[in-house]
């Protein structure tokens, strides 16, 4: 079942990324355009989706620095 695979361009390297959108992690976000971070090989991308699941925008994230919240 291919329900909710989407396509995109990666904005870094050009190539093409088949990606599922997270249906059920979007179920609790409760503001739109939501933020879902993709990691593509060494960099990572931030795809925007709408209350409809669809793409709204992409933005490279190349700076992205993945931080550890203290417990
Ligand atoms: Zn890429």
């Amino acid at each position: 079942m291919n329900e909710g695979l989407k396509w995109l361009q990666c904005p870094v390297c050009k190539e093409t990324i088949a990606w599922k959108i997270p249906g059920d992690e979007l179920k609790k976000v409760k503001r739109f355009p939501a933020p879902i971070i993709i990691k593509h090989k060494d960099h990572y991308l931030i795809c925007y989706v709408d209350s409809h699941y669809q793409l709204a925008d992409t933005e490279a994230a190349t700076a992205f620095v993945e931080g550890n919240s203290k417990k």
